[in-house]
């Protein structure tokens, strides 16, 4: 049996998210600060060549899933580089993106070109002012336009992620599900997680998913449960009768999926993150150039993996174990 990336509590990590920058062409407001983030240095951030080294010592570990992420990882010049790079390695099947879309008419031709295998595309409103004051100056026109290049480049599935959020896009929910009526999209919609503050703001803003199966009946438009679209991951997924796409449901904070988890994270910077949650870090960027040395921390970071985040207990306020971390999601990538 080769040698495998399985933790303590026996689950199998075939997943790496990759964060390729923590800067961003937008300020979503559950995710960055309006002002006052301070951002790496371009020495401290990973070069492709650096992630690619990364990626072929975790590929003959099992590693078949990548994620490239931010940030928005298409400020960053060259994208469609580290996708052939990545793309080239034994091993690697799959390659996704996660992307606000801004520049996705520009690149999603070339994207696919360069091996990228599926896109997501985070769409929090469908409303051009809402979605201005949730991206903090965003064009949701272009969002539009993006995701309309990505089909025509050929990109099956689509996935949109609308983090739903109390008093601010939860009256969307029916215009998102219509969506899958008409074309085979695939809507997730993510619970608002307390990533990097716990602030008044975030409880205010935090809203369970049932309120989405709620809308569906409150309509009285049927649906059943379906597979999940290819992925990587926890979506809870349905399809409403006759509909071309479906509906995901992610429930991080009110019903975590951690017992399932098979993925680790790289930060921008060179940090391997086993837990999105907790503050723990191991980082990697000092061991370039040795791949046996890689190798030994990942294992070491898995080995420390709790068995779960404990989002909720921030909801009621309960003590937790570990620290939860400082990071704001555009520094871990989501
Ligand atoms: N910029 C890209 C994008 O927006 O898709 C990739 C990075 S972004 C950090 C990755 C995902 O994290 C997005 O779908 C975003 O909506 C989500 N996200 C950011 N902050 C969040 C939060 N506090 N709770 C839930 N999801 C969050
Ligand atoms: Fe940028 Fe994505 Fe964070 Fe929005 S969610 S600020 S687009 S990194």
């Amino acid at each position: 049996m080769p040698k495998q990336l399985v933790d303590k509590f026996g689950r199998v990590h075939d997943y790496l998210r990759i964060s390729v920058t923590d800067r961003c062409n937008l300020r979503c407001v559950y995710c960055m600060p309006e002002e006052g983030m301070q951002f790496e240095p371009d020495h401290r951030i990973l070069t492709y060549e650096e992630i690619a080294e990364i990626v072929k010592v975790l590929a003959p570990l099992g590693v078949r899933k990548l994620r490239l992420t931010g940030g928005e990882p298409l400020v960053r010049k060259g994208l469609d580089q580290l996708i052939g790079m990545l793309s080239k390695i034994p091993g690697i099947e799959d390659i996704a993106l996660s992307t606000n879309g801004i520049y996705l008419a520009q690149f999603a031709g070339i994207l696919k070109e360069a091996g990228l295998t599926r896109v997501n595309i985070s769409l929090d409103s469908l409303i051009p002012e809402r979605f201005a004051k949730i991206t903090r100056g965003g064009d949701v026109g272009r969002v539009l336009s993006g995701l309309k290049a990505s089909r025509s480049a050929g990109f099956d599935p689509i996935k949109l992620n609308v983090v739903l959020m109390k008093g601010m896009n939860d009256d969307e929910v029916a215009s998102f599900l219509r969506m899958t009526y008409e074309e085979p999209i695939h809507i997730r919609f993510i619970e608002y997680m307390p990533i990097g503050y716990e602030g008044s703001g975030w409880k205010a803003g935090y809203l369970p998913l049932e309120h989405v199966l709620d809308t569906c009946r409150r309509l009285k438009w049927s649906f059943s449960r379906c597979e999940d679209v290819y992925g990587n991951g926890p979506a809870e997924s349905y399809r409403l009768e006759g509909a071309a796409g479906t509906f995901g449901l992610i429930h991080p904070v009110s019903d975590h999926f951690c017992g399932s988890c098979n993925r680790l994270r790289l930060t921008a910077d060179g940090n391997i993150k086993p837990c999105l949650y907790w503050s723990d870090e191991y980082n990697v960027r000092k061991h370039i150039g040795d791949s046996s040395a890689i190798e030994q921390l990942f294992f070491k970071a898995l080995d420390a993996k709790p068995e779960t985040h404990e989002m909720a207990k921030a909801l009621s306020g309960e003590q937790q174990n570990h620290i939860p971390t400082v990071r704001r999601m555009s520094q871990i990538g989501g």
